[in-house]
Order: structure tokens, then sequence, then C-alpha cells
């Protein structure tokens, strides 16, 4: 394998679907914060493939755990007991506070399975979800996911109806008794970063005792550090009944789970969900040697204390350029008055990857091992821009 930029791009413009658009530069490989193209190009890598390396690319420690289980076994289905999905949905419901995991490969998945639990329990079939809210790309996932360009061409969806972010009254408004669930982001992601008041998921979980509906907390982007705690719920002390995660969850391997308190979870009896892939010997030993290096390097705090130093930076640049600069540990987003495609382009020319979501929102959402370092340079690069 040796194709240069210009062969891999003209290959993957002829036979890959058009679905993407991708920035200009090809990546050969990355280790850390730091992420090298095919040309042998550096980059601060400010986007951790979309909030997925909280542990740094190619972590040793996740690699060596994935060789070690290839070499032994790297596939046999959910016939048959694992040591490593036992062991890792310990840890799962040690973490989250919830009491059953089921296993998936991607955060799409982990929502569908959400979606399905809630009508299984509640025996009803409409969704309250918010507006800005991204749950993926599948039918189900679709349906509570609110922009117009990604669902509109695949109406009829599920019955769902959405109530402005941040308001949990907009919520009780909408409960009716064909409510099944309300899902929600603790904070939005793709939205662009926004970030709610204190009490909003606290007054949603009010609401959702006080009316006897399910809460379920989409939790894939901002889970395993993202936000400054291991789920950005503990921000806020609640519980949901049901809870999705996936992205940060592998330490780069793809993987997705499902979690539910027990009087939720037990509504899924044998033979109500399943997943080929799902949980497989591979993810689980990626997972678990994730969570293990997240522990040891304190990652979470070192998320905390590294987007409040972030934030502070930024909030020193131009407020010509700059509106609003909000987040939660290394989750930050910064709105510009500017063309956010432009920054994105210059910054990636001087060596820095960032990403731009929801129009104008400059998102950052680095490895967890990012150095104070390479934050300045971020920073200073972006003042010059
Ligand atoms: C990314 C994302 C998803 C979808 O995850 P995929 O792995 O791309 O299917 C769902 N919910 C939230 C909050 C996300 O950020």
């Amino acid at each position: 394998m040796s194709l240069n930029y210009n062969e891999i791009v003209g290959k993957s413009d002829k036979y890959i679907f058009q679905t993407y658009t991708r920035q200009p530069i090809a990546i050969k490989k990355a280790r850390g914060a730091v992420v090298t193209d095919v040309n042998g190009k550096e980059y601060i890598d400010c986007v951790a493939g979309i909030a997925v390396n909280n542990v740094g690319h190619c972590h040793p420690a996740v690699v060596d755990a994935i060789k070690r289980q290839a070499e032994e076994l790297i596939h046999v289905s959910n016939l048959y007991y694992l040591e490593c999905q036992a062991l890792l949905a310990e840890q799962l419901v040690n973490l989250s506070g919830t009491n059953r995991v089921f296993f998936c490969n991607s955060g799409a998945e982990a929502v569908e399975g959400a979606l399905k639990l809630a009508r299984k329990v509640s025996g009803k079939k409409e969704f309250i979800a918010t507006e800005h809210a991204f749950h993926g790309r599948t039918r189900g996932a679709l349906s509570v996911t609110h922009k117009e360009k990604y669902r509109k061409p695949f109406e009829p969806l599920s019955p769902s109806v959405f109530v402005p972010y941040n308001d949990a009254e907009a919520i009780r408004n909408a409960i009716t008794r064909d409510t099944a669930g309300i899902i929600v982001e603790p904070i939005q992601g793709e939205g662009g970063v926004i970030v709610p008041s204190d009490e909003y998921l606290k007054e949603v979980r009010e609401i959702c005792d006080e009316t006897g509906t399910l809460l379920i907390l989409d939790e894939v982007q901002t889970g395993f550090g993202r936000t400054g705690k291991w789920f950005a719920k503990e921000h806020s002390g609640i519980l949901p009944d049901i809870m999705t995660t996936a992205k940060a969850m592998g330490g780069g391997f793809p993987m997705g789970a499902l979690l539910a308190v027990e009087d939720t979870a037990v509504n899924f009896g044998r033979g109500d969900h399943a997943s080929t892939f799902g949980g497989s010997p591979l993810a689980c030993a990626a997972a678990l040697a994730n969570i293990d290096v997240m522990k040891k390097e304190r990652l979470v705090e070192r998320s905390g204390e590294l987007g409040t130093y972030l934030m502070g930076k930024l909030a020193g640049m131009n407020k010509d350029y700059v509106t609003e600069i909000r987040g939660r540990g290394l989750m930050v987003g910064m709105e510009l008055s500017i063309n956010c495609e432009d920054i994105v382009n210059k910054t990636r020319e001087r060596g820095i990857l960032l990403n731009c979501t929801s129009g104008s929102v400059l998102r950052f959402v680095p490895p967890l091992t990012i150095t104070k370092e390479q934050l300045d340079t971020v920073v200073s690069v972006l003042n010059e821009i």
C-alpha cells in the first residue's frame, strides 16, 4: 500500500459513495494528539476522529490489547459467554450508575436500541426530542434527529415532536398519552456544542418522574471523560432510565452500548434485541484497555482542567470574530461571526485539524491527552489567522 495523495483521492471519488465532504488530506498515521498525512505533514488534532480518540491516537495500551486479543479470539457471536464482555459490562455499570448493558457497534445502533427498549417498556410510539438534536442516521435515530435536510428525503419516519433545547417546561407541555419517552443530549454536540443550564437535566428528570415518562440520555459524544466527568450526566447528578454511549468507548475501535436501569432493562427479554458483532472480543479488549488508560492517566480530571485552560485562552481572542465560547471539559465550541470553513482550511494549512459544526461553530474535541503546549500552539495560530 503506497498510493500517493492523488491516487487515493482518485479511487475514493470513483468507488466510494459520495456522502462525505472530505478535507483535502489523506491520513497515514497518528500518535497521541498528532496526525500525519501521506506526504509526511503533521497536524495537531483537535477533532480526535469526532470525539473518539479520547486516550490519544494509537495509545500503546490499546494497541497492545487489540494485538493480544486478535491472536487469541476475534469473533464468536453472542451465542456464547465471553470473559472480556463480562468484565467490561461490570465496569460500565459501575461507571454509569445504570444496571445493565447491551453491546453494539455504533452510536446510531445504541440509539436504535434505546428507542426500541422505550417502546417495549411504555407500549407507546412517539418520542419527544429537542431542536438541533443529533442522534444518528439510521431510521429510528433519524426520527429524533432535528435537521430537516437529514430527515426530509426519508419521511415518513417514526413519530416524534421537537421542543426547544434547554427548556424543560416545553417537554412537560409536549408529553401526551402517546409519548414513549424523551431523548436528549446532556450537551448538544453536532448541534453546535450547546451547553444547557445546570438545572435543565434535573428538571427534565423531575418532569419524567412526575409523568411516568422514560428519559433517554444520549451520551454517545459526551461519554468517557469528554466533558470532565466519566459521563456528562454527573454534572447534574441525575440518572436516566436509558443511556446510550459509543464514540470514545473503544479507544478508537468501533463500539457502542445501550445501558439501562434494572426495571427498564428487564423489559428486553430473550430475542427482543440482538447484534452479531456487538461486544466482540476485539472491541471489548480495546474498551477495557481504554478505561484502564483513562483511570491511570487521570484523563477525566485532565479533561476538566484543560477545558478550563483552553476556554480561558480562547476568551482572549478578538471579539470582532468570536461571538461566544462555550463548553465543558474538552468539548468546546467557539461561535464565529466569520466563515467557519475558511478558518478550518487555514488552520489545516498551518498544521491544525479543527471541525466546523452547525455552520458557524468551531468545535474543539481533541484527545484528552493533548498538552498545554499543543493547545497554546492552536490558540496562537488561530489568533494569527
Ligand atoms: C455521533 C453521535 C451519534 C451517532 O453515532 P454514530 O456512531 O455515528 O452512529 C448519536 N448521538 C450523538 C449525540 C452523537 O454525537
